[in-house]
């Protein structure tokens, strides 16, 4: 006997009505797209809670997979057999091995059907006794047990559910808006965004690019990032845009110690522009505090000066080693540090500001104009959709540029 089905637990909150129509179609929508490797596995809804069907799956493999979903809470092992006390002894020993170091367990059978002619009180023992007579060092905890087996004695058939495995948590994402997430070729962005999903949020990403400068290798980069994080939802798309001129125009007319944080201002203009073109409400940056010269508080307070969006920054409570441990979970990480150069590494000026003004930037940025540099490089960005490891053209007339 093994493990036909998979109970997937995932009414933690408080989700009512449409809200919770939407949760349960993400849901469904993530499971399908994520199982599509194990093409027999069937997904099936049933009063508040999801079984996965596996008729024949790798249950372990499928279980691996289900637990990087957001939006399950916990997940179980399950099988449905005959009202047979054989089968039912079998099914709850499966149940019980799962479990692979309890000393303790408890036996929790409950009849719906009150035609079986056995109550719950007296398959208890007849199934627990079982497990006793063949294991060894094993006691009955009623009360704290390390595993308690469900046992439901149905209409149709018994259903016997092991242990409970932790789920990714979160919610499905596409459950609680949009955002754009500012996607560098760094290790901190992709978590950022991966955070961010976690809350149920979709994602496109916005690269700001400056061939020759930055290489297609390190565009490349980042579209293998937003395949990555495409795993935890609805498929990331990204948007490129052409930042080599605004940076020149940056170097040859700003004062060296504020080019950062001018050019840092200009890609939260151009983000917000995307962000309200596509009808996204916030924007998504992996920015840390302390980290480097650009991520002071100080420069923070300058930068955020030119948009009135809300800037989610999900990293701000988070030490390096802690994001780099996520980047490493996420599979991320070794994408992340291929050598390749960003916009940033090559025009970042020798000393920058590390406590810039909003008054001196706003001084600076107003001898020069701006405004046909940010349409321009608008107008000229393109879109890369990224599924399930595929790069799709959107537009055809970018054919023939990778
Ligand atoms: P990351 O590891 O994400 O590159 P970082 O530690 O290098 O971050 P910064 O260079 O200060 O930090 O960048 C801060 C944030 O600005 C990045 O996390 C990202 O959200 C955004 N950003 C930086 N460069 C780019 C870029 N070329 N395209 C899009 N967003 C960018
Ligand atoms: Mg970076």
């Amino acid at each position: 006997m093994n493990f036909d089905r998979i109970l997937i637990r995932y009414g933690e909150m408080a989700l009512k009505g449409k809200n919770r129509r939407l949760f349960e179609r993400k849901l469904q929508n993530h499971l399908y797209k994520k199982l599509k490797p194990f093409p027999k596995a069937k997904v099936e809804k049933t009063q508040g809670r999801m079984f996965v069907l596996l008729n024949g799956e790798d249950p372990q493999r499928v279980m691996d997979t289900c637990q990087k979903i957001f939006g399950i809470h916990s997940l179980s092992f399950a099988v449905k057999v005959e009202k047979e006390e054989e089968d039912m002894k079998e099914a709850a020993m499966l149940a019980f091995q799962d479990a692979h170091n309890a000393k303790t367990f408890k036996i929790s059978s409950k009849r719906i059907d009150k035609n079986y002619p056995v109550s719950s009180q007296d398959l208890n023992p007849i199934l627990g006794g079982h497990i006793l007579r063949n294991t060894e060092g094993v006691t009955v905890d009623v009360h704290n047990p390390d595993v308690e087996i469900k046992v439901e004695v149905r209409q149709d058939a018994v259903y016997v559910t092991a242990q409970d495995h932790p789920g990714a948590g979160g919610l499905p994402s596409g459950t609680t808006g949009k955002s754009l997430l500012m996607l560098s070729g760094g290790i901190d962005s992709p978590v950022a965004g991966y955070l961010t999903m976690k809350r149920g949020v979709a994602l496109e990403a916005i690269h700001f690019h400056s061939p020759p400068y930055t290489s297609e290798r390190a565009k490349q980069k980042v579209i293998e990032l937003a395949e990555k994080l495409s795993d935890f939802g609805d498929s990331v798309k990204v948007h490129v845009v052409p930042f080599t001129a605004i940076q020149q125009k940056i170097a040859r007319e700003m004062p060296e110690g504020y080019s950062m944080t001018i050019m840092r201002r200009m890609m939260m203009r151009i983000s917000e522009q995307v962000a309200e073109k596509q009808g996204l409400l916030s924007i998504t940056t992996g920015e840390s505090l302390g980290q480097v010269a650009s991520q002071t508080m100080e420069s923070m307070n300058t930068i955020n000066e030119v948009t009135n969006y809300p800037v989610i920054r999900p990293l701000v409570a988070m030490d390096k080693l802690d994001i780099i441990d996520v980047a490493k979970k996420i599979d991320t990480y070794d994408i992340s540090i291929r050598p390749y150069e960003d916009c940033c590494t090559v025009f970042v000026p020798k000393a920058p500001k590390t406590k810039p003004t909003r008054e001196n930037a706003n001084y600076y940025e107003s001898s020069s104009d701006f405004t046909e540099d940010i349409e321009k490089a608008i107008d000229e960005s393109y879109i890369i959709e990224a599924h399930h490891g595929k790069v799709v053209q959107e537009e055809d007339e970018f054919e023939g540029l990778f």
